[in-house]
């Protein structure tokens, strides 16, 4: 894998290994790039096959659904299809050694590490990390009207036992709420939507509080996850971003252009290697 890594990527990942060496606390927030090395398309990827037409921004709003709720239904059901038998990649993975503390076990009490994700996919928890979701889940449902959260285990009757066959045989049938008939939507931050709260505060909690802060695989064109990179820099954190391209951002300190799978497992192999 190092191999694959250029003498000065290396040296630059020795440097941001330095910095986290010292840090107490440390924010990082992982978008749609860590996952594509697991095989799911970013939205900047152009979109295949039926859906090749449409843009992500115009199918994941409100706006969309109300339009045409079979339209955004389908196209989430097919993520869905597209989606479940993915696994986690050396990215998802090193994260996930780092934040149990086994790659850092001397450091364990003295560091705090705050993993935040842009991704409604469940990489990072099937790694074994814990992650605070800014933008919901894909795997969860909810009332678009009456905002009742769809409990697949507590269906009781025969409408919702057939509707839950209906998700997971990635139907794209729209489903009737149990409560009140309006329709259940998948439980996504869509564009135009407001982040759930708690979340958004244990993240910009986070990122306030720590001295260095990661950003991996995100464009850094969502807002407002977009500034919480702005918001550690301001209260005076060295801000990393791991991306193989280049991003608007304009607060890093250190850039790492190669990809996720690839530079992770080089930085917390070498923050293990300076503890040993
Ligand atoms: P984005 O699609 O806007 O950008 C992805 C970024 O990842 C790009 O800058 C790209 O250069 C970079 N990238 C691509 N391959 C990479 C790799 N191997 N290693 C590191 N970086 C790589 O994604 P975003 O910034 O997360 O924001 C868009 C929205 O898309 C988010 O709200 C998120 O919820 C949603 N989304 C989620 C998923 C998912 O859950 N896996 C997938 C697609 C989109
Ligand atoms: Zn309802």
């Amino acid at each position: 894998m190092v191999a694959e890594l250029s003498t000065k990527l290396v040296a630059q990942v020795e440097q941001a290994a330095k910095l986290l060496r010292s840090a107490k606390q440390v924010c990082i927030l992982s978008g749609a790039g860590i996952s594509a090395e697991s095989g799911i398309p970013t939205f900047r990827d152009k979109q295949t096959g039926l859906w090749e037409n449409f843009s992500a921004e115009d199918l994941a709003s409100p706006t969309a659904f109300a339009r045409d709720p079979k339209l955004v239904w389908s196209w989430y059901q097919w993520r869905r299809e597209l989606v479940q038998d993915k696994a986690p990649n050396p990215a998802h993975r090193a994260l996930a050694k780092w934040q149990q503390g086994l790659a850092l076990k001397n450091l364990a009490s003295k560091q705090r590490l705050t993993l935040i994700t842009q991704n409604v996919d469940d990489l990072h928890e099937q790694a074994g990390s814990e992650a605070i979701h800014l933008h919901g889940h894909l795997w969860r449902n909810r009332c678009s009207q009456c905002d009742s959260v769809f409990v697949e285990s507590s269906a009781n009757n025969e409408e919702t036992k057939n509707a839950v066959e209906k998700i997971k045989r990635f139907s794209d049938e729209l489903i009737a709420c149990p409560q009140c008939g309006g329709y259940i939507r998948p439980d996504i931050v869509w564009f135009g939507e407001s982040l759930p709260v708690e979340a958004w505060q244990q993240a910009e909690e986070a990122a306030a509080n720590c001295e260095v802060f990661i950003s991996i695989g995100t464009s850094s064109l969502v807002y407002p996850a977009a500034g919480l990179a702005q918001l550690a820099k301001q209260n005076g954190a060295k801000i990393i971003e791991i991306n193989p391209n280049p991003t608007p951002s304009t607060v890093v300190d250190i850039t790492l252009a190669a990809k996720a799978g690839a530079v992770m497992p080089l930085l917390v192999s070498t923050l293990e290697q300076s503890k040993s």
